[in-house]
């Protein structure tokens, strides 16, 4: 078995950075520079980090905080403040005052999916007490009220979220979800059934979690045993194209181990790469007997179209979910300056550019604030729409991860302002990450509205009957933007298509 990446790493949208150097000389605070947090109820990656024997490096990661700042509409509030309705800059209609952004998402839908709250506490206490059937009860339940549940006479699953709260809330409740969750509401095209179905799957209590050393240590610990195990890992390869294997298709090396008996009936071609992703002008050819397209849907794009397996059917079922732009800037600091102002880790949320930053960083796990060493901030995670302005603010053929003095200045401008600061010291180090560039053309995905997971994930893992190609991706599954999709896809082509049942925990 062999597995082929373009990139001189592992791990693809987990990737972990140390930035600087730590207290005494040592390794200094990692930056997640892609996923950064896992939650209690997504069970399927709980186990993979069992099994690649990193339980014990799972540490609690912070979201909110009741002191952490809010800074929208030229005000800054602590986040405790956001359900005080004379203190927040938006004037709700009547039902909505009182209510913060968690009870406005959960007054929605139970507004669009009646009984949502109940069915959902309902799902997941029966999945803590281990009543499976109880919980499949209830989650066939919110699915058949939710396959029922129409705004304005369209299907929920043919409205954007966007629309949908919209339909239910007033627009200043709308814009405060959008301004002060961090993530884009008002612009989404995300399919409201969807979105209202992971919801559904998250615990009302969910405890969010992330690892020590960052998140690629889980791809990192899985390639230490794949390759333990007899794998083979070849970096540097960027797949063009898989072709059915020609009659002399025993020239070409094969990927099946040594001795097996079984035919190769694909041949892929790969052009190698540098370290920094520049063709070297050599190719590869390899032959398998089973090809596993482990991709998102940017990169399955930009396989030539007239390999196998794409077909008419397969490129419309890709394009039923949206690549969602997202940028990630990190910037160290000798000094932890948010310290002095009440805030030791966890997130702020602001409507400026910025929308969202961890103090501390997000892995190791923002702790307190130490004296001795250099404090790590993640200064903007804008997503969606607002990762337009970075990308005018940035000069064109600049390295991709260096935003260059402009921008930075920029930064620390709508830092000092959204904390009512002066200025701000510069930074020892920065480190920015834009997930909309090759190779990944997208940070995470979302369903478009009319599409249903349920139909088309089964064609999207094996796209042509008869055919040993299958594609395991987060993108097409109930949880797109998420290790859980992934996971679980991997886990059903396995199960499904390849005779693998769960591996048993060493
Ligand atoms: C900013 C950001 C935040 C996120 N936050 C979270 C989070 O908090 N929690 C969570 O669960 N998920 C989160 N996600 C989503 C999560 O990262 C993905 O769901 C997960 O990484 C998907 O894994 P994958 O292996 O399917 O795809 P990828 O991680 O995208 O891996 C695909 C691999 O294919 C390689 N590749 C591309 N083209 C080729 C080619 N032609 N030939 C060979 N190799 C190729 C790439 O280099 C890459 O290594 C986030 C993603 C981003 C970007």
């Amino acid at each position: 078995m062999a597995l082929f990446e373009r990139a001189h790493r592992v791990g693809g949208r987990l990737w972990s950075v140390p930035m600087g150097e730590g207290p005494h000389g040592g390794e200094g605070p990692h930056a997640d520079l892609g996923a950064m947090r896992l939650h209690s109820g997504l069970r399927q990656v709980l186990d993979v980090v069992g099994e690649a024997g990193l339980t014990g490096d799972l540490v609690p990661f912070d979201f909110g905080r009741p002191e952490n700042p809010t800074h929208v509409r030229g005000v800054t509030l602590r986040q405790r403040d956001l359900t005080d309705t004379a203190r927040i800059p938006y004037h709700l209609a009547g039902g909505e005052r009182g209510l913060g952004p968690g009870d406005l998402v959960l007054r929605a839908a139970d507004a669009l999916v009646p009984g949502f709250t109940a069915l959902r506490r309902r799902h997941h206490e029966a999945l803590e007490r281990g009543d499976t059937e109880r919980a499949a009860r209830c989650a066939t339940a919110f699915r058949t009220r939710r396959g029922r549940a129409t705004v304005a006479g369209r299907p929920l699953r043919w409205t954007t979220y966007a629309d949908a709260l919209r339909a239910v809330l007033g627009a200043e409740a709308v814009a405060l979800l959008h301004d002060t969750g961090g993530y884009d509401v008002v612009y989404s095209r995300e399919n409201a059934a969807e979105q209202l179905g992971i919801l559904f799957r998250t615990p009302p209590d969910a405890a969010y979690l992330t690892l020590r050393r960052g998140m690629q240590s889980l791809p990192l610990a899985l390639r230490d045993r794949f390759t333990a195990a007899g794998g083979t890992l070849r970096l540097g390869h960027r797949l063009l194209r898989v072709d059915r294997a020609g009659p002399h298709h025993d020239r070409a090396p094969s990927a099946t181990a040594p001795g097996a008996a079984r035919r190769p009936r694909y041949c892929l071609t790969f052009a190698l790469e540098d370290p920094e992703g520049r063709a070297t002008g050599t190719y590869a050819h390899v032959h398998a007997h089973t090809v596993v397209l482990a991709l998102p849907q940017g990169p399955l794009l930009r396989l030539d179209a007239d390999g196998v397996p794409f077909t008419p059917r397969l490129r419309a079922d890709l394009a039923a979910v949206e690549a969602v732009p997202a940028q990630k800037l990190f910037l160290l600091y000798r000094t932890a300056w948010w310290g002095a102002l009440g805030m030791t880790r966890g997130r702020a949320t602001t409507d400026l550019p910025l929308r969202q930053l961890w103090y501390g960083g997000t892995c190791p796990p923002p702790g307190p604030a130490r004296d001795d060493g250099p404090a790590l901030l993640l200064a903007a995670y804008p997503s969606g729409p607002a990762t337009k302005t970075w990308e005018a603010a940035r000069e064109p053929g600049t390295d991709p991860t260096d935003p260059g003095r402009d921008l930075v200045g920029w930064t620390q401008r709508l830092l000092a302002r959204m904390h009512g600061l002066p200025r701000l010291e510069d930074p020892l180090a920065v480190r920015l990450q834009d997930w909309g560039l090759p190779p990944h053309d997208g940070a995470w995905h979302v369903w478009r509205p009319g599409h249903d997971p349920d139909e088309i994930a089964p064609r999207v893992r094996r796209p042509l009957p008869g055919e040993a190609v299958y594609i395991v991706s987060d993108c097409w599954t109930p949880d797109p933007g998420s290790i859980e999709g992934a996971v679980a896809c991997a886990e059903t082509v396995l199960r499904e298509h390849l005779g693998c049942g769960r591996p048993s925990s060493s």
